[in-house]
């Protein structure tokens, strides 16, 4: 009789670019099969062609809980649920805290924190039937946080603390970890709108490292054992210093 081994079941969102685009390559490498969620579908269903072993791209915004909802019965009904979520859609449209970006302060709150909050909610019931891994994308601005960056570090510090609460709740069904990059080579700065805070982003990226160096250290962290957890991970190009 041959039976197979079930593959894991990765669901990452924001996977159409940057550290989530990376992530989804590592961990189909290591024989994880990926659900890549964005709002740029174009760009998701192109790289699920290219990564093949059953990866697929599902529209979704993380603001959105229908989008939400409708992604995590098709991961359901087609993939049998999610073995390990990543919760790592993210803005960062830094400038200095006045009534100027008013939206763009909301946008941060939705999609950073309430986003991962209502994607983690929805696909709970999933992740904790399978005994899953639950990775939340923070940032250095979750452990510090510089002049002009008010509103996404108070998202990021929002992540920590909610992670740590979760930590010790999901226990030991569900294993919790935190990743905090520094600065990495990402479209992230490319929708920041106040141009001196654009500008200071955009310099980081002549030191910043490859999004593919935080994929092989989550990919490490998920392939654990599950009696161990690496539960907060910092993670900076050598050269940082803050
Ligand atoms: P990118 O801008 O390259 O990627 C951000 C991703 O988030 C995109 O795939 C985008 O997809 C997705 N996204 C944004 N808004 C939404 C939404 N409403 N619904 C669904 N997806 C959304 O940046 P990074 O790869 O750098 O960012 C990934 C994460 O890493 C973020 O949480 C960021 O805060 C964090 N981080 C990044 C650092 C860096 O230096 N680059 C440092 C520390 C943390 P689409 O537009 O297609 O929906």
């Amino acid at each position: 009789m041959n039976i197979e081994k079930k593959k894991r079941v990765a669901v990452v969102t924001g996977a159409s670019s940057g550290i989530g685009e990376a992530l989804a390559r590592e961990l189909a490498g290591n024989g994880i099969q990926v659900v890549l969620l964005a709002r740029r579908f174009e760009r998701i269903d192109v790289l699920a062609s290219e990564l093949g072993h059953g990866a697929i791209a599902i529209k979704a915004d993380v603001t959105d809980r229908e989008s939400i909802v409708a992604a995590a019965n098709q991961v359901e009904q087609t993939l049998g649920g999610v073995d390990i979520l990543i919760n790592n859609a993210g803005v960062m449209l830094t400038g200095p805290f006045d009534s100027s970006q008013l939206d763009e302060h909301r946008q941060m709150v939705e999609t950073n924190l309430l986003g991962a909050m209502t994607v983690t909610e929805v696909f709970l019931p999933q992740l904790r039937r399978n005994k899953g891994d639950l990775v939340n994308i923070s940032s250095v601005a979750g452990r510090v946080a510089p002049s002009g960056f008010a509103v996404y570090a108070a998202t990021k510090w929002g992540i920590n603390g909610w992670s740590e609460a979760l930590r010790v709740e999901l226990q030991p069904d569900i294993r919790v970890m935190v990743i905090e990059p520094g600065a990495i080579a990402t479209e992230l700065a490319d929708h920041i709108t106040h141009e001196e805070s654009q500008s200071v982003a955009k310099s980081a990226l002549d030191w910043a490292i490859p999004p593919s160096d935080i994929a092989e250290v989550i990919a490490f962290a998920v392939n654990l054992p599950k009696r161990t957890s690496i539960n907060e991970i910092l993670i900076r190009p050598t050269v940082q210093m803050m």
